[in-house]
């Protein structure tokens, strides 16, 4: 049988919920700083990604996915978000409309990486970019949301690290200052950071090997080397950080692997992903606009990979998703039809209900209520559906009451309070 392809998976019932919640908390929270959602296409000239990531990128030089169309154009499936929706700022003016734009996205990226837990060739990104804007307050104001949305998922464990790479001269002159410190270690460096020496030299800094590691820390630092104005930037941040009680730890070996990136670098990392550890990456791109033929337009934005979220999400024991409010059991033809129409006036009230579907023997739906996770159960028989009245079981404790059905349906509020209490 045909199989899909290595490096992109199905997302199952079973995991979807995890998706719905990230997207639903995603929409909240920047909708609630007045960000808007722009959906750009999925395929895009090669050029735009070359020219806006860098060639020097292991993105650009080996994880792109390429293809001549058939028009003979050069075309790339997208393998990050800020390129294709910084060419459609440009392209649909805009900028012509003034001020900030705030801008969010999600959908899948494409990158040809080795797959293992965490890091696919299809993935998934939700990203968002702050354009028109140099204050240090935007920086903060991104990185804040990042922190928000992690947060409000109910994610622990999360590490913000920072650094500031400065503007363009501070980038070019550390550049120099590093080849210089790297050069007399050239034969020790591993194969790929030997060649990056004279290409992207910055990227050595974050090698994962550990020889590579050993020299990189003894490097000079970048935040150390900065022009008084850039330091000024990177000061201020970490000051309204400080101010909205956002944890931070400096890491002198963040930089990044875009070329577009200016000032603050940042990624937000967790101890329990095991290798894959970045959650969220971003950072300053003053640059790129620019770049690809637009006016000179100061921007920052980051991208959270979902498919790393969904792993947290899974760890973590107070899981809610996909766990109903209230189980439904009923036997018996009237039973059943009452079992549905209460199910339906629940719901509509407000209530996650599953309703069991079997007819089985009441042993088994007991067994299947209780595997659902859900804290209370309602039972109807044929003495129930008789005298419109139903069973309301507490899973847990194992208490239980008669009540009529428009009685249950008037303590809808009250059974809610419980039920969150229960959880
Ligand atoms: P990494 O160091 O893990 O390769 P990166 O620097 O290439 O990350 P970015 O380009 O900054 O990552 O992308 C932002 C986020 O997107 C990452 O922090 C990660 O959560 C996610 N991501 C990147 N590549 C993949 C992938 N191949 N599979 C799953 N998630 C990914
Ligand atoms: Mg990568």
């Amino acid at each position: 049988m045909i199989q899909a392809l290595r490096g992109t998976r199905d997302i199952l019932p079973e995991e979807v919920g995890y998706w719905q919640l990230i997207e639903a908390t995603v929409r909240e929270i920047l909708s609630r700083a007045v960000y808007q959602e722009i959906r750009v296409p999925i395929f895009e000239q090669t050029a735009l990604f070359e020219r806006g990531i860098g060639e020097a990128t292991d993105v650009v030089g080996k994880e792109m996915y390429t293809f001549s169309s058939r028009g003979d154009k050069s075309i790339t499936l997208r393998p990050e978000g800020t390129a294709g929706v910084v060419r459609a700022y440009i392209q649909n003016k805009l900028h012509a409309q003034g001020g900030v734009q705030r801008l969010w996205y999600s959908g899948p990226m494409f990158r040809y990486e080795r797959p293992q837990a965490g890091r696919q060739r299809q993935f998934h990104q939700v990203g968002l970019e702050l354009l028109g804007c140099d204050a240090p307050r935007a920086d903060v104001e991104v990185i804040a949301l990042a922190t928000d949305i992690l947060r409000t998922l109910g994610l622990k464990n999360l590490e913000l690290e920072i650094n500031s790479v400065g503007n363009s001269q501070d980038r070019a002159q550390y550049r120099e200052a590093l080849i210089s410190y790297l050069e007399p270690y050239q034969g020790d460096l591993d194969p790929d950071s030997q060649d990056r020496l004279t290409r992207n030299p910055l990227r050595i800094l974050d090698s994962k090997d550990p020889k590579t590691q050993e020299i990189a820390q003894n490097a000079p630092k970048i935040s150390e080397n900065l022009s008084t104005e850039s330091k000024k930037h990177f000061d201020l941040v970490l000051q309204l950080l400080t101010d909205l009680k956002i944890k931070y730890q400096i890491n002198h070996c963040l930089v990044r692997g875009l070329d577009y990136y200016t000032h603050t670098a940042f990624e937000i990392k967790s101890d329990d992903l095991g290798a894959q550890a970045t959650v969220c990456g971003g950072g300053r791109y003053d640059g790129l606009v620019k770049e690809l033929g637009g006016p000179e337009t100061q921007a920052v934005g980051w991208a959270i990979g979902m498919e790393r979220l969904v792993l947290l999400l899974q760890q973590l024991e107070s899981n809610l998703v996909n766990i109903p409010d209230m189980y439904i059991i009923s036997r018996g033809e009237a039973a059943e039809a009452q079992g549905l129409i209460l199910a339906q006036k629940l719901r509509n009230l407000g209530l996650r209900v599953e309703l069991d579907l079997s007819s089985s023997a009441f042993g088994k739906q007991f067994k299947r209520a209780d595997r659902s996770g859900a804290v209370a159960c309602l039972i109807l028989g044929d003495a129930e559906a008789q005298s419109n009245t139903v069973n309301l079981k507490w899973l847990a404790s194992g208490e239980q009451q008669a009540i009529t059905q428009s009685n249950l349906l008037d303590m809808v509020e009250e059974l809610k309070l419980k039920i969150a209490s229960l959880k």
